[in-house]
């Protein structure tokens, strides 16, 4: 649609353009009349690269000003309003796939403020409105997720679509129906309610949006740029089993349509609460209702410093009026709700110099490239350096040294490179070069047909060793204590160690040769190795750090066999068979089996007697399952559901029907603890969970410390 002389043009304009708003703000109307048009003329582009071509060229913040300018304007002089103005209209992102629906009421947007002072603006035309000397305010998180509209007639949710252009979505129900925190049913009739329209926002939790991107970097598939994309992505997805697949959460905020009419609740406070005691996932907890909006500043504020902290990307804060009897008078614009704004945080994107790029080895090969960046400010973080994750990525964002990017950083997720800015281009730019050889052992890399991340493959290669090390002692593997980076690396350095196996030969005399170490470190140390030996089999297999085999797989595999040795003899098809593991996962546990260096590996494991074995499931816990919520003083988690294991009983990380005991440690968690009641499941101290296994096992031989607790 753009040429890409045209795309130079119309970036140049935009810089220009955001470098004069002050300007334009005050311009006469012969003035306005020329910068209307150029606006629309960019805002139009950036739309288009936007939603269209999902790759922005600028950040959000950015193209709010000039939204904004355009608005401006439009407003001082009212006659250069044209229908297909960009403020005439609110973006669509309809596909064609899905069905379309009408909303029963329009999914407006908000208007934004980025300044206290804005933030005092509105408040003042509220209250000019509604004549009030103080209004107050109901305040919330603002989610930044995909917006979504869910309508349940008699109780039952019988649609859920997309935002849309606001007028009309798609209707994917379907989709929506696999995310677990959408009650199928809900009990509105409680509050003589027959119909309702309630809005809210598809979430994918920090956590979960790394990890999803790790497994796209795997797959060979382009990472999402932040959790929005990922969660709008997904719930578009055509195939409603693969939604399931990604764990998705929904949180609802606004009830915008009630029949009949009567059963509104009165205030916006009211509404939500309602929609959190009916068991939706809504601000609840995390909403304020704050008298005068000095009161809502100061809020926003604690919550611009606890973002950071939360599980969820939260890019500012929703101002609502709480009384619902204020909405007729104040009305709306054409865009927005007179009665709401959204405070923004500081944005999380920026523009920077790439001046160099590094290129690390992961524990199983992979060459990543790491970009270094001259370091900037993103939302109160200095970003130094960026992933720029493989050879593709680099050519299809045509990445070169000395580039100006655009950087996102959402949350504690990696920064992200949305966009190289062209138009910031002098010639000198030079590309990025990949190694030929592997930048820490030299040996040749290669790519495999079927992969996009070029690999060294030598075994013994000095920064896969040593990671290796660090995944075999990381807590959910062996969980050794004293063996961090450092160790490691200095474990190698000094010829001590060239594989895991290695680790248990060592004597304590060995290890006082590392630097830093005393004798009591040393002997720390050379314990925790020993100790380690009694781990399960399910971790061993997980340390190994076998290729695309987390612990989820490895305790699968301990399902279907009684040794190590076992996988050895397995066969592909049987591999297959088994619930979980595809052919990728398969192939990679049946080659890492073939490789004699592994072999000798296990062997010296097997030796030092290090437990290859799957434990017996008899034993005095035997058909008790555990599950632990908040810190335990006695050991960590890790330890607790080793204990369990080992005397027969099952560990578990989440409270269902079949949970014998929740064990409620220092600070729980409210999400078991409720379940648990829900269920009737029994809850215990840990003095009484100490007790239980008190009476099987050696309690200070567990914990290391004297008398515990009792
Ligand atoms: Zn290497």
């Amino acid at each position: 649609m753009y040429s890409a002389e045209k795309e130079r043009e119309l970036i140049e304009l935009t810089r220009r353009l955001l470098k004069d708003i002050p300007r334009i703000k005050t311009s006469d109307y012969n003035s306005a009349l020329k910068y209307v048009d150029l606006l629309r003329k960019v805002i139009r582009y950036h739309d288009y690269k936007y939603y269209i071509q999902n790759s922005p060229v600028i950040s959000d913040y950015e193209y709010d000003q000039l939204f904004r300018t355009l608005r401006d304007l439009e407003k001082k002089y009212p006659s250069l309003i044209t229908p297909d103005s960009p403020t005439q209209r609110v973006a669509s992102e309809i596909t064609g796939f899905f069905a379309t629906v009408n909303h029963y009421a329009p999914m407006l947007s908000l208007d934004n403020a980025y300044t206290q002072e804005e933030l005092r603006d509105f408040d003042r035309r509220v209250r000019e409105l509604t004549g009030l000397n103080r209004v107050q305010y109901s305040v919330e998180p603002k989610y930044d997720g995909a917006g979504i509209a869910l309508v349940y007639k008699k109780d039952i949710l019988i649609r859920g679509a997309t935002r849309g252009d606001g007028e009309t979505g798609e209707d994917i129900t379907a989709n929506l129906r696999t995310i677990r925190t959408i009650p199928l049913r809900a009990e509105f009739s409680r509050y003589g309610i027959d119909l309702i329209e309630i809005r809210g926002e598809v979430l994918i939790s920090k956590e979960e949006f790394k990890k999803m991107n790790e497994d796209r970097l795997e797959e060979g598939l382009p990472p999402f740029a932040n959790p929005r994309n990922a969660a709008a992505g997904s719930v578009r997805l055509q195939n409603p089993a693969e939604v399931a697949k990604r764990k998705l959460s929904a949180v609802v905020y606004q009830v915008s349509y009630v029949e009949p009419q009567s059963a509104y609740p009165p205030t916006h406070y009211e509404a939500i609460k309602m929609l959190h005691l009916l068991g939706f996932s809504t601000p609840f907890p995390d909403m304020k209702l704050c008298e005068g909006i000095e009161e809502v500043i100061s809020y926003c504020k604690e919550w611009e410093e606890k973002r950071e902290r939360y599980p969820y990307e939260i890019d500012g804060m929703v101002v609502k009026v709480n009384r619902r009897e204020y909405y007729t008078v104040l009305g709306f614009t054409s865009h927005h709700p007179r009665w709401a704004i959204a405070f923004k945080f500081k944005p999380k994107q920026a523009t920077t110099k790439l001046i160099g790029v590094v290129f690390q080895v992961g524990r199983v090969g992979t060459v990543t490239p790491v970009g270094k960046l001259e370091p900037v400010q993103i939302g109160g973080v200095t970003v130094s350096s960026v992933s720029l994750f493989n050879e593709d990525f680099i050519k299809e964002k045509d990445i070169r040294i000395g580039d100006t990017l655009l950087i996102e950083r959402a949350g504690e997720v990696i920064p992200y490179v949305v966009e190289v800015v062209k138009e910031a281009r002098k010639g000198e730019e030079k590309p990025i070069k990949f190694p030929e050889n592997c930048p820490s052992c030299g040996s040749q890399l290669v790519k495999l047909p079927t992969e996009v991340a070029w690999r060294c493959i030598n075994i013994a290669c000095p920064a896969q060793v040593i990671l290796r090390l660090i995944h075999w002692g990381s807590r959910e593997a062996m969980d050794i204590r004293g063996l961090g980076e450092a160790t490691a690396k200095a474990l190698y350095e000094k010829d001590l160690v060239k594989d895991v196996g290695d680790l248990y030969y060592l004597k304590p005399t060995d290890l006082v040769k590392l630097p830093g170490f005393a004798e009591k470190a040393a002997f720390n140390l050379y314990s925790s190795i020993q100790e380690s030996k009694k781990r399960s089999l399910e971790r061993v297999i997980y340390g190994l750090g076998i290729r695309y085999v987390g612990l989820t797989t490895a305790k699968k595999l301990v399902e279907k066999i009684k040794s190590i040795w076992d996988l050895e003899k397995i066969s592909l098809e049987e591999l297959i068979s088994l619930e979980g593991i595809g052919i990728t996962v398969a192939k990679s546990i049946k080659e890492f089996f073939l490789r004699k260096e592994n072999l000798e590996v296990i062997k010296k494991l097997e030796k030092a007697g290090v437990n290859l074995k799957k434990e017996k499931k008899e034993g005095p816990l035997k058909g008790m399952v555990f599950v632990f919520t908040g810190s335990l003083n006695c050991c960590s988690r890790e330890q607790a559901a080793g204990i369990v294991e080992s005397l027969g009983g099952i560990f578990s990380n989440s409270v269902t029907s079949k949970t014998t005991y929740l064990v409620v440690g220092k600070d729980p968690g409210r999400t078991k603890l409720s379940k648990a009641k829900r269920l009737g499941i029994k809850t215990i101290s840990e003095e009484e969970f100490l007790e239980i296994i008190g009476k099987h096992t050696d309690l200070k031989s567990i914990t290391g410390k004297e008398g515990v607790l009792f």
